[in-house]
């Protein structure tokens, strides 16, 4: 008597991530209530009797994509008419000045909501299950958080979610931002079944405290929460440092007692071999996010070199390109370029730092990261129309890092349940969101557009 499943997957290429990193030419995932309770080669319907069985022209399935640093805020900027109006920014202090900063300031609870709503679909469309979200909105503070829980949960998908903590503006503000995550890790890590669950963020060390920093790890440890900020994305960061604490950021926060392996270092560009040792030494995660280097000019960070020493680094979009194949590809490249070196990537590691090496770098790997039994059914089908050599085993590293794209997505499972199916977003009515969600971008565009004369005095005074 074959045992009942909820679904099974069947007739799958399945890329395991395991600890072997198992890749099962032809086998079956199975399912029940929520997690994956066996997989297996051959065809699972000898074994199983399933509500839903599923066997999809060239399956490939993978756990589900997680992405380690994320502003979903930040697609709201697609396209806009804010970039006829500003005069161009030419570094990355300009860029925050003259671009996120007006978007951060003008954000509404209504926008941060659509922009969740929308970047979870992008995200989950694409592949992705798991994302982790640094929201800055200086005007939107209290309760800002729900609304990107309440945005994810609709869609479907996880997520760890902090507000971003910046005394840009003043000190006083900035505890008013701590208290918001504070309230929000409360609230999330008591519910066993919560999806969306709050962590401790801060913008960057040049905009924060030592006090500020210290009593955000002070939380962090308190809850047991993971913590992240952007370190040396550009070079003022480390020029910030340098000119009030004598110090390199990482040396600075190493000396104030800030780091441990729960802090996720976004970015890391511009570090310097002495600060990686550090880094290493203290087991700090790094968030990758390569086309978010690439648009913003900022340089490459050493990922070649952090992955060499043992360094965890994950792949994140930093709110710029939400698809995680195209993400994979660009740190597939860009550091063949920086180091003019075609070896210094190869795609499984690729894989690797997209799938289990972000859940270790989130701190979520007894859950999630891989196609295990006992671990939730986070999973990815991606099924291509046309594939020009052939996909098996031996290929499927290289098709997934040089040839799929997030419109080959074909299914995506969240706990066992459907987000996506047959390549369309199943739990909600996307069509509906999109005519909502333009309306309200508009109105954002619009704000901002009547608010260009602020921000020349405030930023553009020569
Ligand atoms: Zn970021």
């Amino acid at each position: 008597m074959a045992e009942r499943v909820d679904t099974l997957i069947n007739n799958a290429l399945i890329v395991t991530m395991n600890p072997s990193r198992d890749v099962i030419p032809k086998g079956y995932v199975a399912v029940r209530e929520g997690k994956i309770v066996d997989v297996g080669a051959g065809d699972g319907t000898n074994k199983y009797q399933a509500d839903e069985v599923f066997s999809v022209e060239r399956a490939v399935v993978t756990p589900g994509f997680i992405c380690v640093h994320t502003h979903l805020y930040g697609i709201l900027l697609t396209g806009s008419p804010w970039f006829g109006i500003i005069e161009p920014p030419s570094d990355f202090q300009q860029n925050l000045q003259r671009i996120w900063w007006p978007l951060d300031e003008s954000l509404t609870y209504e926008d941060i909501y659509v922009s969740a709503l929308l970047g979870s679909i992008m995200l989950a469309r694409t592949g992705t299950t798991f994302f982790k979200d640094m929201l800055d909105a200086p005007n939107s503070v209290e309760k800002s958080l729900d609304y990107i829980e309440k945005a994810a949960k609709e869609v479907g998908i996880k997520g760890y979610v902090g507000f971003s903590v910046t005394q840009r503006r003043s000190i006083e503000e900035g505890y008013r931002m701590l208290d918001e995550n504070e309230r929000f890790v409360r609230k999330t890590w008591s519910d066993p079944n919560a999806k969306v669950k709050g962590i401790f963020t801060v913008h960057a060390s040049f905009t924060v405290s030592d006090d500020l920093l210290m009593k955000t790890k002070e939380l962090a440890d308190k809850y047991g929460t993971p913590y992240a900020l952007h370190v040396e994305e550009g070079l003022i960061d480390v020029y910030h440092s340098i000119e009030r604490y004598g110090k390199r950021p990482i040396e600075r926060m190493r000396d104030i007692g800030f780091l441990s392996p729960k802090l996720i270092a976004v970015h890391v560009v511009q570090a310097n071999d002495d600060e990686l040792k550090i880094l290493k030494q203290y087991d700090v995660k790094i968030a990758h996010n390569p086309m978010s280097n690439m648009i913003n000019g900022v340089g490459v960070p050493p990922v070649p070199k952090m992955l060499a020493m043992g360094i965890t680094v994950g792949l994140g979009n930093d709110g710029y390109v939400m698809d995680v194949f195209d993400n994979m590809r660009a740190a597939y490249l860009i550091h063949k370029v920086a180091m003019k070196d075609p070896r210094v990537t190869d795609p499984t590691k690729i894989v690797e730092m997209a799938t289990i090496d972000a859940a270790k770098v989130l701190g979520v790997d007894k859950h999630i990261g891989s196609i295990e039994v006992g671990k939730a059914a986070d999973l990815t089908i991606i099924s291509p129309n046309f594939v020009h050599t052939p996909l098996d085993e031996r290929t499927v590293y290289g098709h997934l890092v040089n040839t799929f794209t997030g419109h080959d997505v074909w299914g995506v499972m969240v706990d066992g349940s459907w987000v996506v199916k047959d390549r369309k977003i199943v739990t909600l009515d996307t069509d509906r969101v999109m005519s909502y969600a333009h309306k309200v971008i508009n109105n954002l565009w619009d704000r901002m557009s009547a608010m260009k004369e602020k921000y020349k005095l405030e930023y553009l005074k020569p």
